[in-house]
């Protein structure tokens, strides 16, 4: 076959960088950055290099999998998975009701457009509140400071990071995540950018990481300090008189509760527990307000740690204290393509609308995989996993592998048979992305230019497999009809739901299109996904609005550009990106000032002589990357980091290995030592261990690590959210003899 090359979206990651494969026929061959982008021009890490090892790896499933009966996984065709599927499902939930099947979602769903669009069509199908996702165990403290503060989950500024003049980074690593809640290919560049025009960056870890190396000043806080730094970083600019408010003056609530809470916190009173000395709290609050601008971001840190919601609202705090929110150079909004729900009045703040049996919240309509082990042993029946491995990324991860496996029913929607879906009784595979069409409906709110790309499928679909749309499509209609709620179960049902309900959206904000829904639906490009996606792109701020702004963005024309379009800078939002019940940014939202006694009561505790934090590397993301050759070369990088001083006091030697143990259980490791990490603190990778019985990951298994979440207590967690708390994890490290 004639050699080829195609462009797309590299879905590995939150970053969208732009890829040109090289393909033989459908066989792809090689990746290179896509120079043509404008937005990641032509940048590439090495994850991408790896995407022609995801599409021909031999453990990527093809066919579905069906328990047999004798007790192991066997190749069957749709047809059979099925229906084995979706009887077991529907007895169950006829029997026992909408709560006695559990869905999990996992990270990559964020990035799929298949699953954005047609994941909640599975989800109201169900009908289950034993509802969970990977938010719990990452960025859902963010998604709740944002909703609560400006009124949506996802309304989080980013820093706006070409053109800022200092940069103020709490618990991330962007230069080996590639940016996380901070859409920003070539992050690494845009980082030394700022400084080589005379910007600063500062980077507060408990680590030396690879983003610490490049930046003009490191400050090693303990775990968990980060919401009593930046509340005492609060105190000096309220103490000093630097607070200023800019764009935001005019639209905040409660700046004197927030000034009561910060005058509780002196840097003296803090610089203990935060592990950073008080006149270095004090420079940095005043260098921070004396920047023409600045931005200040958190991230993993900030969000997987004991006072997660208040680090996360923390942050967002002193890009207002400071005049920096939503101003060029500082923290701003994106002003995303195709957003859905966008002309909807009110946010998505709902909360702790149900707790789970242990008393934690609900939060956006999920439960926190901190209960998942206790609510599944308590009634439900049947668990639906998609896109997830929570035996890998969840707390608690013994139990939860008890809990799971004591189901009568278990379905994953999953290329790979992991540590979690092993013990499915069905396993029905998605495409290989390069089989699906992209668009980063998710990632792209969170962008720090104005951008879209959408990518057609590269290869094509083998045949007979359904796409991951219409398996949420199927099991859904599956599972359906025992509801309340009558459901637009057909493609053509859920793009005309949707339309009625933008269009709707619209009239009732004052801005009607001159379309009625049939002639709108009549005007759509394609179907399931592109259609939905056509639909929320022509009602979105730069579309066509059905003929209304004629020249305007549809499908066509995304289509039309296939290295994508750049739609400039981020420009202020404010008051219109507001959702909050006033339409105002409540500065002191009840729910996170009610958690600061927490955070107080910890200043004068006793803090724990060692604690473990997770750690990110460059040539992982998901679990499954663990799978392809080309990201597992070199040595082993599942060792735990301990400091010199930790380790001498401990008898541990590099290359030895140690016992870690926690209140939740005990694990062995191979030590690395290294003075990275600060006295007083370990450091594990997540992802790993693969090593169990049942999984088909030969390159994974053969670098199996250890599971971090065996010790990570599931007790352990966020106040607001209950966002499990993988960070500051109290341990006791001991030399193995293993
Ligand atoms: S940074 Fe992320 S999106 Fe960019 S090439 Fe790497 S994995 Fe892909």
């Amino acid at each position: 076959m004639a050699e080829r090359h195609a462009s797309r979206t590299c879905p590995l990651c939150e970053a969208t960088c732009g890829v040109t494969i090289t393909l033989d026929g459908d066989t792809p061959l090689a990746v290179r950055g896509d120079d043509a982008d404008p937005f990641s021009r032509g940048y590439l890490c090495p994850k991408a290099a790896a995407l022609p090892a995801l599409h021909a790896d031999p453990d990527r499933l093809r066919t579905p999998l069906v328990r047999g009966a004798d007790g192991e996984l066997h190749p069957a065709t749709w047809a059979e998975a099925f229906a084995v599927a979706i009887d077991r499902l529907a007895a169950i939930k006829r029997a026992h009701g909408a709560d006695a099947i559990a869905l999990y979602l996992g990270n990559p769903s964020a990035h799929s457009l298949d699953l954005m669009t047609f994941g909640p069509v599975l989800t109201r199908a169900l009908g289950t509140r034993q509802r969970y996702s990977a938010s719990s165990a990452d960025q859902l403290p963010k998604m709740v400071s944002a909703a609560l503060m400006f009124g949506g989950g996802l309304a989080i500024p980013v820093p706006d990071l070409d053109r800022t003049d200092r940069l103020l980074i709490l618990g991330a690593n962007p230069v080996v995540s590639n940016g996380s809640l901070m859409t920003a290919p070539d992050v690494k560049a845009r980082l030394k950018a700022i400084r080589a025009r005379g910007g600063k960056l500062i980077v507060i870890d408990p680590r030396r990481t690879e983003t610490a190396a490049l930046a003009d000043e490191h400050h090693a806080i303990r775990p968990g300090g980060d919401a009593a730094l930046l509340l005492a970083m609060a105190h000096v600019l309220f103490a000093e008189g630097l607070v200023t408010l800019g764009a935001a003056a005019g639209h905040v609530d409660g700046l004197a509760a927030v000034e009561a809470i910060a005058a509780r916190f002196a840097p003296e009173r803090v610089a203990a527990r935060v592990g950073i000395d008080a006149a270095t709290i004090r420079r940095l609050a005043r260098e921070h307000a004396a920047a023409p601008t600045a931005a200040c971001y958190g991230r993993i840190g900030t969000t997987c740690q004991e006072f997660g919601t208040l680090a996360s609202w923390a942050v967002d705090l002193i890009n207002v204290l400071t005049g920096n929110l939503d101003r060029a150079g500082g923290a701003m909004w994106t002003t995303p393509v195709a957003l859905p729900g966008r002309h909807r009045a009110k946010g998505d703040s709902k909360f702790a609308r149900h707790r789970s049996k242990g008393g934690l919240p609900e939060m956006f309509g999920e439960l926190p995989v901190a209960a998942m082990a206790d609510e599944l042993r308590g009634g439900v029946r049947a668990l639906i996993t998609v896109a997830g491995n929570p035996l890998v990324s969840a707390p608690g991860v013994d139990e939860l592998t008890a809990a799971i496996g004591g189901l009568e029913f278990r379905v994953a929607i999953d290329p790979y048979v992991n540590a979690t879906t092993r013990l499915a009784d069905v396993v029905l595979p998605p495409p290989s992305p390069l089989a699906r069409a992209h668009y980063d409906v998710a990632l792209y709110q969170l962008a720090i230019r104005n951008v879209a790309r959408y990518s057609a499928p590269t290869v094509a679909r083998a045949d007979g497999a359904p796409a991951e749309w219409e398996i949420m499509l199927t099991l859904a209609k599956g599972v359906a009809g025992m509801g309340a709620a009558p459901l637009p179960m057909a493609d053509a049902g859920v793009a005309r739901e949707l339309c009625a309900r933008e269009l709707g959206d619209l009239a009732a904000a004052g801005a009607p299109l001159a379309v009625t829904v049939e002639q709108a639906l009549a005007m759509l490009d394609g179907e399931g996904p592109d259609r939905l996606l056509d639909l929320l792109v022509r009602v979105g701020p730069y579309g066509d609005g059905f003929g209304a702004r004629p020249g305007g963005l549809t499908l066509a024309a995304l289509r039309a550009a296939p290295h994508g379009l750049d739609l400039g800078p981020l420009v202020p939002r404010l008051p219109d990106v507001l959702r909050t019940p006033d339409r105002r940014i409540a500065l002191a939202p009840a729910l996170i000032v009610d958690d600061v006694p927490r955070l107080e009561a910890a200043l004068d505790a006793a803090a724990p002589a060692l604690v473990l934090i997770g750690r990110r590397e460059l040539r992982s993301n998901n679990s499954w990357m663990h799978n392809l050759p080309h990201l597992m070369k070199g040595g082993d990088r599942c060792t735990l980091l301990v400091h010199p001083d930790d380790a001498r006091a401990r008898g541990l030697t590099d290359g030895g290995r140690a016992r870690v143990a926690s209140a939740a259980g005990a694990i062995e490791a191979p030590v690395e030592i290294s003075d990275e990490v600060r006295p007083g603190v370990v450091s594990l990778p997540h992802g790993f261990g693969h090593d169990v019985a049942g999984v088909r990951m030969g390159v994974a298994r053969a670098h199996g690590g250890v599971n971090v979440n065996q010790v990570s207590d599931p007790a352990f967690h966020d106040g607001p959210s209950a966002n499990a708390a993988f960070n500051g994890v109290a341990v006791e490290v001991t030399a193995a003899s293993g």
